[in-house]
């Protein structure tokens, strides 16, 4: 499932030559010049290895020089005493949105690049240092601030994604709902405009192509469909968007939307199947063609948790993530008792059983599954806050909590095709998580961030103070 660490290897070591030659900012060249040597670390490498205890990793110009029991570290490094702290890759989200939401709002209105650098500061302080915005973004700023994300420019996780994406004409994703404005997302009315839509985005740089299919009732028994995608559409942008280089990923929610997809050659489903047991047909299908499955636990799960749990907002690691307006609408009462009496509550716990099934039915037959959460799209998916909850949900869907790691580190840098990061190994960038206690023995403890590394430098940590 992994590729091999000599290959990482060599790719890495081409990339950062090149990255470090010309794009490292000033400010932190001094910081990056000596090495650091992290000592008597436990360290999680995030390819699904056991945990090696009492390891050190050398560090210098931002990235991973040497990881093991006995290292020969320069006299000049600075040496960090990691005992009883675990080290283990940054998490990396294949599936997030950023410029959607501010406090308890959603909307065009937010797609501002102070609102979304702070949404990327406040990955990096949850340990999330690479995030993939798959979709609703706007141009030229979303492709300003991936350039200048790449080049650490400014603080906060690095970006990825997808430009606008393809949607269906009075379909997902909703304009009205969303508040979206017309200039987000494509939705062709014809197989020649969805090609155009693709050839737009390709033209702009977008990492990938983002298709919506489905007709958004989510479960809710007497919801009123939204037109779907024609396959003709699907067909189209998915030939295109292979043309241009470009792998697709599709929102879905039911199985036979799932299935229609993979088999029309989609790279990526985006969302977990949600409707019904996957089956053998979709499986087959996608070993067949080496399709990724992202299951985005979370996403149900945040339309009903936080009404359920009023004593959440004690907990200092929410709180560290918690916008003001948000928290106010948290703790109102009258807003607690209509999310929990709204028909989606129902469907979204009956949809997150479901998915968390069919997460590990996929996992165990060894389909190739990546990480995300769909945060940043509506505001109770909380940046960074989200993701913890995911590696929690995969832990409790059937997964080790080692698995759910590897999933949350070296598989998701694996989807995004990114060779230079996901995990510890020599050449790899030192983008770093650091938490008390051992994750691979009780995953609550990836909460107990103590420090974040970007790229060889310490940038946040600890998230929750006096613990
Ligand atoms: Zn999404």
């Amino acid at each position: 499932m992994m590729r091999t660490a000599g290959k990482f290897l060599l790719l890495a070591t081409a990339l950062t030559t090149s990255i470090a030659m010309t794009l490292i900012p000033g400010h932190d060249a001094a910081a990056r010049a000596r090495p650091v040597l992290l000592e008597h670390a436990c360290v999680i490498d995030g390819s699904g290895a056991a945990a090696r205890p009492d390891t050190s990793i050398l560090i210098e110009d931002g990235r991973i020089i040497s990881v093991g029991p006995q290292i020969n570290a320069p006299r000049h490094a600075r040496r960090i005493d990691m005992t009883g702290r675990t080290v283990l890759p940054a998490l990396i989200s294949d599936h997030s949105h950023v410029g959607q939401v501010s406090g308890t709002t959603n909307g065009t209105q937010n797609y501002t690049r102070a609102n979304i650098l702070t949404a990327l500061r406040q990955y990096a302080r949850y340990g999330v240092l690479t995030v993939t915005a798959l979709g609703l973004n706007r141009s030229p700023l979303f492709d300003e601030l991936r350039r200048e994300q790449h080049a650490g420019r400014n603080p906060g996780a690095d970006l990825f994604g997808v430009d606008q994406g393809i949607g269906a004409p009075d379909g997902v994703p909703p304009q009205k709902r969303f508040n979206l404005a017309a200039d987000e997302v494509f939705r062709p009315t014809t197989p020649d405009e969805a090609r155009a839509a693709v050839n737009k985005m390709a033209d702009e740089g977008t990492d990938l192509i983002k298709l919506w299919v489905d007709d958004f009732r989510n479960g809710v028994p007497g919801a009123k469909p939204l037109p779907k995608m024609s396959p003709d559409i699907y067909r189209a942008a998915i030939a295109q968007a292979h043309l241009r280089n470009r792998r697709v990923a599709a929102h879905i929610h039911d199985l036979s939307d799932a299935r229609a997809l993979v088999d029309a050659g989609v790279d990526i489903l985006a969302h977990g199947v949600r409707d019904q047991p996957v089956d053998t047909g979709l499986i087959e299908s996608m070993e067949q063609r080496g399709t990724w499955y992202i299951a985005t636990l979370d996403l149900d799960e945040a339309n009903y948790v936080f009404a359920e749990h009023r004593e959440w907002l004690d907990d200092p690691f929410l709180a560290a993530g918690l916008d003001p307006a948000l928290r106010a609408q948290f703790a109102d009462p009258r807003w607690r008792a209509q999310v929990l009496a709204a028909p989606l509550t129902a469907a979204s716990h009956t949809a997150l059983a479901m998915n968390m099934r069919n997460l590990l039915t996929l996992y165990r037959a060894g389909i190739h599954v990546g990480f995300g959460t769909d945060s940043g799209a509506m505001p109770t998916r909380i940046p960074g806050f989200a993701e913890h909850r995911e590696l929690y949900l995969s832990v409790a869907a059937g997964l080790t909590p080692l698995q759910a790691i590897s999933l949350a580190t070296g598989n998701a840098a694996a989807l995004l095709h990114l060779s230079d990061r996901g995990l510890i190994a020599p050449g790899l960038r030192a983008d770093l998580l650091v938490v008390d206690g051992r994750p691979d023995h009780d995953i609550g403890d990836i909460n107990k961030i103590a420090q974040v590394w970007q790229r060889g430098v310490r940038t946040d940590g600890p998230l929750v103070h006096g613990e």
